[in-house]
């Protein structure tokens, strides 16, 4: 059975830009319950660990370095279909190539500094969720 659960950080470009807000509203606009949430800052050692799957990427040094340099937000979104649905609201990874009225059409500004992350799966949903988060942390 799929999971009604995905997991979220606002990015720091987003959260240094003032996004934050706009960035909830349409998350919510778009009928995901947010059932856990905090404001945060990842240290660099945090970053490097919750993007290992993407260690042997070139882009991986500027990555970690980007998600440590200012504070995010993270998340954990309930929703009938939320993993996929929550990837359709925040569109293509390249914001150029980001659907018009995506959150990262709207809010990003580079492929790497692109405002906000969703897991990839279910089971990436859950181990994102409790890196971040004790259960009693989670308010379904
Ligand atoms: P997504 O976040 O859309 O699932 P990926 O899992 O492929 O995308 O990449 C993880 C994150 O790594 C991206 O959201 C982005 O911040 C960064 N990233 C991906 N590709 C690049 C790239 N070519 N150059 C710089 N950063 C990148």
């Amino acid at each position: 059975m799929a999971s009604n659960r995905t997991f979220t950080m606002i990015k720091p470009d987003a959260v240094k830009n003032g996004h934050i807000g706009a960035i909830l509203n349409q998350i919510n606009g778009a009928g995901f319950k947010i059932i856990a949430m905090k404001y945060t800052k990842l240290s660099a050692e945090k970053a490097g660990e919750f993007y290992a799957v993407h260690s042997e990427r070139p882009f991986y040094g500027e990555l970690v370095e980007f998600m440590s340099s200012g504070p995010i937000v993270a998340a954990v979104l309930e929703k009938d279909n939320a993993v996929d649905d929550f990837r359709t609201l925040i569109g293509a990874t390249n914001p150029s190539e980001a659907a018009e009225g995506t959150i990262r059409a709207n809010y990003a500004t580079s492929i790497g500094e692109n405002a906000v992350h969703g897991s990839d799966s279910d089971d990436n949903a859950k181990i994102e969720s409790d890196f971040h988060f004790a259960g009693t942390e989670m308010f379904a």
